[in-house]
């Protein structure tokens, strides 16, 4: 038998039928790849008082006692009886309650004998139940001989590590054991794709060899060395197909874009009012060599907000400018888009102002295009795109559509790249006559293995300095349920800010208006506020403006800025923030992304506890861009101690994006981190954890792109070639496709 075989040729229909249902096993190889998720050892009985009500469970423990008793019932049936068994781990104990065939389960279940037993955890009259649970005894020792043999023999016996696999109600941790065990037998032909060289180089078992002991381990090191072996083969796989999306990038033929000392990007470098960071450099002529070179660039830029990403953008614009070319700038919301079309003109100065009075000699045109232009701005915008007039083009995803025409798109920027999909991104590049050079910018920081697995078709990065002179952001808990008086004290600080004539933010994750569905109340939300716990609704928008202007902010200017407005309204009021008219913008996330205004310098989070970590770090990056100092105040109900409290103490104690950034993909399962979370989709990734096997990520990305620059096509490497084809397949619509 091989592993591509159906499971109904192991197995038989009916189990097949089940297997795939409820786990979604197809082949043999499914099965042998459907790993044990614990080890159990006789010895060991699990402890009970960790089970938890309403889980399916599977313990090991050993019986203590059995009865039957009768259960009354009406005079014209016959009398029921009900088995009841007790099961303990020696120290506390378990209800197993049988209301059928109770005869045959009593002569089964003899005080003594150990066994697994599986169900829904359940409670009756104060104490934890299985109702006819399943399961299996564990086969009694008999051994004979001297004392020696004897004591040796329950030594082994305890020792006996027993698989626990991820089981389900229609099937139980050990029938799984059974089809396992089958195919283990069964299988003779085993196709390895980690060839025996590298398993060489890195001491890792053979693949026949990390079944075995991944399923029927004798000891421990058994199963340590074949969960390393698997953890290495799927980061290797993986990383051998994103070693040949970036071979296949680098055979396409781009147009290379030479810097030019004399153009735009040189008279751009001269006016700048400040010195670039190292980093900035550094990264800046890593995107000049590679605009240059006749395949397409394909890098992803990370950077804390405020690291001056934006600027290193821009000047990789000018080049292809210079050489021709444009550039197009892609951004996820109408006031980010409005924001880097109001900051890059500045910047510009007259290098932007092509065609007008003033401009310089070989001005270029920034156009900006969106959804809420009026007709005919659009129309004058599209048409210098499509002779060229315009060298920049910002937009947001307007830029999209069909009959939006680049003269000769040879640079695509894309802002805040986790809010764009694989497709949108390529409805853009498509624009251009041949693949176009691409600039990704995330102020997410990714730990770099993450970001090599994420994003591993993409070159990566990182500026991690921040511009000098920058001020700090101070930030603080303020927990209104032990200490009310606080909160007074908040809108009291908010307002000396005000007074020595800076400006505030104060953000809510709901908008109030009374329809669902609120933006930030985010999706990225971490797991422990889904737990279905009864809890009020999250603070509104229009709610504490209106408390704020009745009370405590009476003769502020406030203003209110939240998705639902019209685009012109939003733009008008941050046109208007910026510009010093508003004191106070009481706000949802709509403005966490790149929001731009020195002059704020305090913003309150209201239920700060209901934002991700991630957010709460994007959304405090919004003050202390200036050179006054930060501050950021989380308001929060949660009682300390609790992990929503811990989160924020985090946040609190620094102001690294990175270890933030490893924090929140650490409380979120891992499956969401790779978007492959969806119902029960299986991912590629099982044993391998992209945060804690950075080593192995790393080693097998090397061995991976050596093997592929040696043979790209796989050819001689065919059991390679079908373990990714394999992949590909399953992750259609996966992760890997995310980049
Ligand atoms: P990001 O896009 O990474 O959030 P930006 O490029 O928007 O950051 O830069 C944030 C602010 O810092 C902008 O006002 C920008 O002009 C300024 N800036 C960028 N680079 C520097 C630098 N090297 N020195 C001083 N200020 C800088
Ligand atoms: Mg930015």
């Amino acid at each position: 038998m091989e592993l591509r075989d159906p499971l109904r040729k192991l197995v038989g229909g009916a189990t097949a039928k089940v297997l795939a249902d409820s786990l979604g096993l197809h082949t043999v190889g499914d099965l042998l790849r459907h790993y044990p998720r614990r080890y159990a050892t006789r010895g060991e009985l699990t402890d009970l008082s960790s089970l938890r009500l309403d889980e399916h469970v599977t313990v090991l423990a050993e019986i203590r006692r059995a009865r039957t008793r009768p259960i009354r019932s009406s005079p014209h049936r016959r009398n029921r009886e009900i088995l009841e068994v007790v099961v303990t781990d020696g120290r506390g104990e378990l209800d197993l309650a049988f209301f059928a065939k109770t005869q045959y389960h009593r002569r089964q279940l003899l005080p003594g004998r150990r066994g697994l037993f599986a169900g829904k955890v359940g409670a009756y009259r104060g104490r934890r139940q299985l109702a006819h649970p399943d399961y299996e005894l564990l086969p009694e020792e008999s051994v004979t001989g001297d004392e020696e043999a004897v004591a040796q023999a329950a030594l082994a016996f305890m020792d006996k590590i027993i698989p626990v696999y991820p089981a389900t109600a229609r099937l139980q941790s050990w029938q799984i054991r059974k089809c396992v065990a089958m195919g283990l037998d069964m299988v003779s032909e085993v196709r390895d794709p980690v060839p025996a060289d590298i398993r060489q180089r890195h001491g890792l078992i053979a693949l026949p060899d990390a079944f075995e002991r991944i399923h029927r381990p004798k000891t421990t090191q058994d199963y340590v060395q074949a969960r390393k072996r698997f953890a290495w083969e799927e980061a290797f796989v993986l990383q051998v197909e994103l070693a040949r999306r970036r071979a296949r990038t680098r055979r396409l033929a781009a147009v290379p874009r030479d810097d030019r000392p004399d153009g735009l990007r040189a008279a751009f470098d001269a006016r700048l009012p400040f010195t670039l960071t190292g980093g900035q450099v550094a990264v800046a002529a890593e995107i000049t060599t590679e605009l240059a070179e006749h395949y397409p660039m394909h890098r992803l830029l990370q950077g804390e907000v405020g690291s001056g990403k934006t600027v290193v953008a821009l000047r990789a614009m000018l080049t292809v400018v210079d050489s021709g070319g444009q550039a197009a700038l892609l951004a996820p919301t109408e006031v980010l888009a409005q924001q880097h079309y109001r900051s890059i003109t500045e910047l510009l100065g007259p290098l932007g102002k092509g065609g007008q009075l003033g401009a310089a000699d070989n001005a270029t045109r920034v156009a900006l295009l969106t959804g809420s232009q009026r007709v005919a701005a659009k129309r004058g915008e599209l048409l210098d795109i499509l002779t060229g007039d315009a060298g920049i083009v910002i937009g947001t995803h307007a830029l999209l559509e069909e009959h939006v025409q680049f003269f000769d798109l040879g640079l695509v920027v894309v802002d805040e790249q986790h809010r764009f999909g694989v497709e949108q991104r390529a409805q853009l590049t498509d624009k251009a006559d041949k693949p176009p050079h691409l600039l990704v910018m995330t102020a997410t920081p990714i730990p770099r293995t993450v970001a090599m697995t994420v994003f591993g078709d993409l070159d990566v990065s990182t500026l991690v300095e921040l511009p000098a002179g920058r001020a700090q952001i101070a930030t603080h808990i303020v927990p209104v349920l032990e200490k009310p008086a606080y909160l007074d004290r908040t809108w009291q600080r908010l307002r000396e800010e005000v007074a020595s004539g800076h400006q505030a933010y104060v953000v809510c994750p709901r908008i109030g208006d009374g329809a669902d569905a609120e933006e930030g109340d985010a999706d990225d939300a971490p797991a422990d506020l889904l737990d279905g716990t009864e809890r009020r609704p999250p603070l509104a928008v229009l709610d504490i403006a209106t408390m704020l202007t009745d009370g405590p902010l009476a003769d502020l200017r406030v203003e209110v800025l939240h998705g639902r407005l019209p685009a012109d309204a939003k733009d008008n009021l941050m046109r208007g923030f910026a510009s010093g008219e508003v004191d106070v913008l009481v706000a949802t996330t709509v403005i966490e992304v790149g929001v731009d205004v020195p002059n704020a310098t305090t913003m309150v989070i209201m239920d700060a506890d209901r934002f991700g970590v991630a957010q709460l770090h994007q959304l405090r990056g919004r003050v202390g861009r200036g050179t006054a100092p930060g501050l950021c105040l989380l308001v929060t109900e949660a009682a300390p101690q609790t992990p929503a409290r811990e989160r924020l103490d985090a946040i609190a104690a620094t102001t690294d994006g990175f270890e933030l950034s490893r924090l929140d993909l650490e409380q979120r399962r891992e499956g969401d981190v790779l978007g492959a979370a969806q119902a029960g989709r299986r991912s590629s990734l099982r044993i391998l954890t992209v945060l804690r096997d950075e080593e192995v990520i790393r080693v097998a990305r090397e061995e991976a792109t050596t093997l592929v620059d040696d043979d790209p096509d796989l050819g001689r490497h065919p059991d390679l070639a079908t373990a990714i084809s394999d992949l590909v397949d399953a992750d259609q619509a996966g992760f890997i496709e995310k980049t």
